[in-house]
């Protein structure tokens, strides 16, 4: 009982928190100012947020927190199954973001359509459930790298490439990519938890993030000048078809957690990506209204 209670209040200090900086925009795109939108989810791009804003941020950040005097450590003491070690790992250090408003899926319609955002991080025994085969530069789930390929091939005249493509990426690499971001700000003063936090807006926390799953690609440039390639303009038109879609589009990071990336690009299978490219869309949006809760 004790532990819940923690944890719910934790949940609570955090999706303040969450709320507060998506409100101070640190979560849109690009700011009017110039400042390069810190949204991407793969530690690819580390956005430069300006010194006002950071401290604008810990000043709130101190002020939910303490307000709040609640328990700054995510509760890991649930995490007593006998999944494999990466999957504890997932789940213990996965965020305990406040889930309300936002989709929660327990069992995966089908493991294409496995949501993983902040609020859903990876079920325990996914990584038992996949089979990962090299793709370029490097692997993807077994199940998708044929259509992968086949859209590649598809949009290669206007500029599609494996060449430089992020795809799986390990819990370990997640985890290390999580942890330099948080160093970043430990080293300019904020707490542990603050540090994290910031951090999460940047780097997706392990276990949280859709290179987890072997599903997910970024093609190069993995920045917001991708919108302005070819081969976006190939792939808006295109993805659905091989059964992606564009994840993060602009505007939605209330609904995905995550803002415009043009770069990042998703398996979810043809029938679920035409619908949801067509309609313009987001995953969780079309899991609300084919699955909902
Ligand atoms: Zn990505």
């Amino acid at each position: 009982m004790e532990i819940t209670v923690k944890k719910s209040h934790c949940r609570r200090v955090i999706a303040a928190i969450a709320a507060v900086l998506i409100t101070g925009g640190l979560l849109s795109g690009c700011s009017p100012q110039g400042t390069e939108s810190s949204e991407t989810d793969d530690g690819t791009t580390i956005a430069a947020v300006t010194t006002t804003t950071a401290t604008t941020v810990a000043t709130t950040i101190a002020t939910t927190v303490a307000s709040t005097a609640a328990p700054t450590t995510t509760s890991t003491a649930a995490v007593t199954t006998a999944a494999p070690t990466e999957a504890r790992t997932t789940v213990a250090t996965a965020v305990a973001a406040d889930t309300a408003g936002h989709y929660v899926q327990n069992i995966p319609p089908s493991w294409g359509l496995v949501l993983v955002n902040r609020w859903n991080p990876h079920p325990e025994d996914f990584f038992g459930s996949i089979t990962l085969v090299s793709y370029g530069p490097g692997r993807f789930d077994s199940r998708t790298k044929d259509a992968l390929d086949s859209m590649i091939r598809a949009g290669s005249a206007d500029g599609l490439s494996s060449s430089g493509a992020s795809l799986y990426r390990t819990i370990e690499t997640q985890t290390k990519l999580f942890n330099n971001e948080t160093a970043r700000h430990t080293a300019k003063g904020y707490s542990r938890a603050e540090a994290e936090e910031l951090a999460s807006q940047v780097v997706a926390r392990p276990g949280t993030s859709e290179h987890n799953t072997g599903l997910a690609v970024d093609f190069t440039p993995i920045d917001s000048s991708f919108e302005n390639t070819s081969a976006f303009r190939w792939l808006q038109a295109h993805c659905a078809e091989y059964g992606f879609i564009m994840r993060f589009p602009q505007n939605k990071i209330a609904v995905t957690g995550v803002s415009y990336e043009p770069w990042h690009y998703r398996y979810v299978g043809v029938e679920a990506a035409g619908y949801i490219m067509a309609n313009g869309i987001t995953l969780e949006e079309y899991l609300e209204t084919f699955y909902p809760q």
